[in-house]
């Protein structure tokens, strides 16, 4: 079988072959009209039904917290300090440090680059708008929300390798140990969004201590996936607030998350963690913005869950549903392309993606071949500042959605293209 060879040690004759069968291959896929989407991370329908109890909660007659505020009137700008306990435990962060407002943690970090801008951090010498210039570090392959967030603001984006455990430590503390206008740095500690990595407990503390030129540099730690595991052992929350106060910088870093992965997507609750004086800073502005967040919603998901372990044995029930889609990926992957050698993808042990690398110049190629078969893919570059995948071989594949069938038919699918534009290429 031609495909049990690697394609770059095939002859000319053999790569001929290989091609036309791939060619042939891609033709019959094409002939399928499938409208199969690899694209986002979304919950499937299944995991939406785990927390279908939430409809109906709190019920008529449940709308005070412990404390006996009432949930359904103005106020409580902090959100409700039993969910705050939950979540904090969790993110390894103590209540009094841990805000849960609305919907959508993308919607606070948009909030604190904007506060930035507008009135500068409590460290900062003027508001960042009035800098010259503004750079941000973006540990690459990274989540394209962030980049689009900083660019949208005029913010240079300096990629950033990204490696197993975390990004290029060496190479971040000597830019911002040498640029002041190096203003913050976007970071998916745990399970990160779309390689799978897992900052190690050393990366985070040299992140929390490094000096930096900058007096008012920032980290957004945006910790989406926290609890998040497709194996039995989760990995641990790092205490990043704790290693930054202790290195004598107390608001160096933005800890974000949300349930928005644990219950449903649009309707679940977030969170911003940081030092006092970083939270006092935000309530500002948070303060002219709303009276006050969904405390409903915030009390719904507390009676839904409990405590920290129902939102563990929650995540549990997400993993049963999850793994099995994960598995057929990467087996899919491994029985397609293992043997030619024309990619490699990650492994992850939590989190929503698998970062596959195709050959080197094709994976705009792949992408649209994919395309053209009914396979949506996620578009080439985005896991990168400005879309720029300067190597052009990063494709983000979400499993989560789609059916195991659907999933089987669009990863076989992708395959197809991926070894179709691995030999186009090889034949120059
Ligand atoms: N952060 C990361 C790393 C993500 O992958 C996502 C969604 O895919 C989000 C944040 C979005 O979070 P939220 O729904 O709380 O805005």
């Amino acid at each position: 079988m031609p495909t049990q060879t690697q394609i770059g040690l095939m002859s000319h004759e053999e790569l001929v072959a290989e091609h036309e069968r791939q060619s042939h291959n891609y033709a019959r896929l094409e002939a399928e009209k499938l409208t199969l989407d690899l694209t986002r991370g979304k919950p499937s329908p299944e995991q939406l039904d785990l927390s279908a109890e939430l409809l109906s909660l709190p019920g008529v007659d449940d709308y005070r917290d412990a404390s006996g505020t009432d949930c359904r009137n103005y106020g409580g700008l902090r959100g409700l300090p039993e969910l705050r306990a939950i979540f904090g435990e969790l993110l390894g962060i103590p209540t009094e440090n841990l805000i849960a407002g609305n919907n959508a943690s993308l919607e606070i970090m948009h909030d604190l680059v904007v506060a930035s801008l507008l009135h500068g951090t409590v460290d900062s010498p003027r508001p960042w708008s009035q800098e010259p210039v503004v750079r941000f570090l973006c540990p690459a392959p990274g989540y394209d929300r962030h980049f689009a967030i900083t660019e949208s603001y005029g913010i240079e984006m300096i990629p950033v390798p990204m490696h197993d455990d975390g990004p290029d430590l060496a190479k971040i503390a000597a830019l911002v140990g040498s640029d002041p206008q190096i203003k913050g740095m976007w970071a998916v500690p745990t399970y990160s969004n779309p390689t799978g990595a897992v900052y190690s407990e050393r990366a985070a503390r040299e992140l929390a201590s490094m000096p930096t030129a900058a007096p008012d540099f920032r980290i957004f730690w945006d910790n989406a996936y926290a609890v998040h595991p497709l194996v039995e052992e989760a990995a641990p929350a790092l205490d990043i607030l704790g290693m930054a106060a202790e290195a004598g910088h107390p608001n160096r870093v933005f800890v974000l998350a949300s349930t928005s992965k644990i219950t449903f997507a649009g309707a679940g609750v977030s969170f911003f963690g940081s030092s006092a004086e970083n939270l006092a800073w935000y309530e500002k502005f948070l303060g002219i913005k709303t009276i006050g967040p969904d405390k409903v919603n915030q009390l719904r998901h507390l009676r839904f869950f409990g405590d920290a372990d129902g939102v563990r044995a929650h995540m549990a029930k997400h993993r049963e549903l999850l793994a099995p889609k994960f598995a057929l990926v990467l087996k899919i992957l491994e029985d397609r392309l293992g043997p030619s050698k024309v990619a490699s993808w990650t492994e992850p042990k939590g989190g929503y993606f698998i970062s596959l690398d195709v050959v080197e110049g094709t994976a705009k190629r792949v992408i649209s071949l994919a395309k053209n078969a009914g396979i949506a893919l996620t578009a080439a570059g985005s896991a990168f500042p400005y879309k720029n995948d300067p190597e052009d071989k990063n494709i983000r594949l979400a499993p989560s959605f789609p059916s195991l069938n659907e999933l089987a038919t669009a990863m076989d699918g992708v395959a197809t293209c991926v070894l179709l534009a691995a030999t186009e290429k090889a034949l120059g």
